[in-house]
């Protein structure tokens, strides 16, 4: 069996980030990915997405956000590339096309297992698979019965299908807002919440919230530990989606009561046929691979860490983890201060061993 001294599980933005910073610790990552490139999920989000931070705070370490204009909201696609990029120039092993099926412990390090068979031994786990691989899809009244297109917003890519047609769009968050408004522009929207859409103004003063965040701590304070689950986070807006929620396009109402047939039944006893439901109701930590690995997962599957080391499982870390430590942890400005942090830790435990 091949012997590896870190695995790192996942090639997007938060194992790129492990596996630079690993090398500078001394350590050997070999980085898993399941895909056939290493540019995470980003290249799967919807085609009109931008990053909710400028260019210059995006940067992962060693290589800053490229482009001259520094305040820009890059695109989608150059995010994709910035990460082809940063793959391209790591000095460590990328394995694309290599899906991690289960992690177990193997004596004083861990075998893992491979999709199609194969094994490796390692001596440390960096678990940076993200949570667009387990799409959140809350059991919703009626849902199950409904007879129309129900899809999750992250199979959402564009509202051309959707022209001319009813949607109803449930979540509060970035994503259903921006797509929510996104469709509205074509198609006869609602967006569907169980309370009011909480906002944040993208820039204050003149300057991107960005700055202030930095400026004040608050983007790297340790937090994270004092939260049991990943606070909501309000809705990023420059004022364009202010404004259209407060012309009807979409409109806000209350979540549907149930639904029957192509239906849509809601709280004041209106009855509405629908097309289509988009859930753009979040994700979960995609960590099915560690289910066998005694320690690793609470009973909902969520990591069991603080601040990214495992607790009940010494040499096994995550990275990525949305306010894993700071608001900034799940970002590209901070995953690499995070992901510092475990591979000083794991070196000075491979070391200790
Ligand atoms: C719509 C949307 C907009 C966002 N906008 C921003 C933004 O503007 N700025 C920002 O900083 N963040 C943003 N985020 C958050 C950020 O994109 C994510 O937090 C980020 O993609 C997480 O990176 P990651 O590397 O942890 O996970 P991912 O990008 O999801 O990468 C995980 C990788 O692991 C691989 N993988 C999964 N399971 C396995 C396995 N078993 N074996 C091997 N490989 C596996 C996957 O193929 C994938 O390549 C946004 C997120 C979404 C959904």
């Amino acid at each position: 069996m091949e012997h590896i001294d870190v695995a790192v599980i996942g090639g997007g933005q938060s194992g790129v980030a492990a596996a630079h910073v690993l090398l500078r610790r001394g350590l050997r990552p070999v980085v898993l990915e399941a895909s056939d490139r290493a540019a995470g999920s980003w290249p799967h989000y919807y085609d009109s997405l931008t990053l909710f931070s400028p260019a210059r705070y995006s940067s992962l370490p060693g290589m800053p956000f490229p482009g001259a204009d520094r305040d820009r909201y890059p695109h989608r696609d150059e995010v994709v590339a910035y990460l082809t990029a940063y793959a391209g120039r790591l000095d460590a092993e990328i394995r694309t096309g290599c899906r991690v099926s289960a992690v177990r412990r193997a004596g004083d390090g861990f075998g893992v297992e491979l999709e199609g068979g194969g094994r490796l031994s390692a001596r440390a786990v960096v678990a940076a698979s993200g949570t667009f691989g387990h799409p959140h899809r809350p059991a919703l009244p009626g849902l199950e019965g409904f007879t129309g297109q129900v899809l999750h917003a992250a199979d959402y890519r564009s509202p051309a299908p959707f022209a001319g047609r009813r949607v109803v769009v449930v979540g509060a968050g970035n994503s259903a807002v921006q797509i929510a408004a996104e469709l509205a522009e074509t198609a006869r929207v609602t967006l569907a919440t169980r309370g009011p859409v909480k906002f944040a103004a993208q820039r204050i003063l003149g300057r991107d919230l960005h700055f202030w965040t930095a400026r004040t701590g608050l983007d790297t304070a340790p937090l994270g530990r004092f939260l049991s689950r990943p606070p909501a986070q309000p809705v990023l807006d420059d004022g364009r989606y202010r404004a259209a929620l407060a012309a009807g396009r979409p409109d806000r109402r209350a979540l549907f009561t149930g639904a029957d047939g192509a239906k849509a039944l809601w709280p004041d006893g209106q009855r509405e046929e629908v097309d289509a439901i988009v859930l753009a109701t979040g994700y979960h930590p995609d960590l099915a691979y560690l289910a066998g690995l005694d320690g690793a997962l609470d009973a909902a599957g969520n990591p069991r860490h603080r601040e990214g080391l495992a607790t009940g499982v010494p040499g096994l870390a995550f990275v990525g983890l949305e306010w894993q430590r700071s608001l900034s942890s799940n970002s590209l400005r901070g995953v690499g201060r995070d992901a510092d942090r475990i591979a000083r830790r794991l070196a000075a435990h491979l070391t200790r061993r």
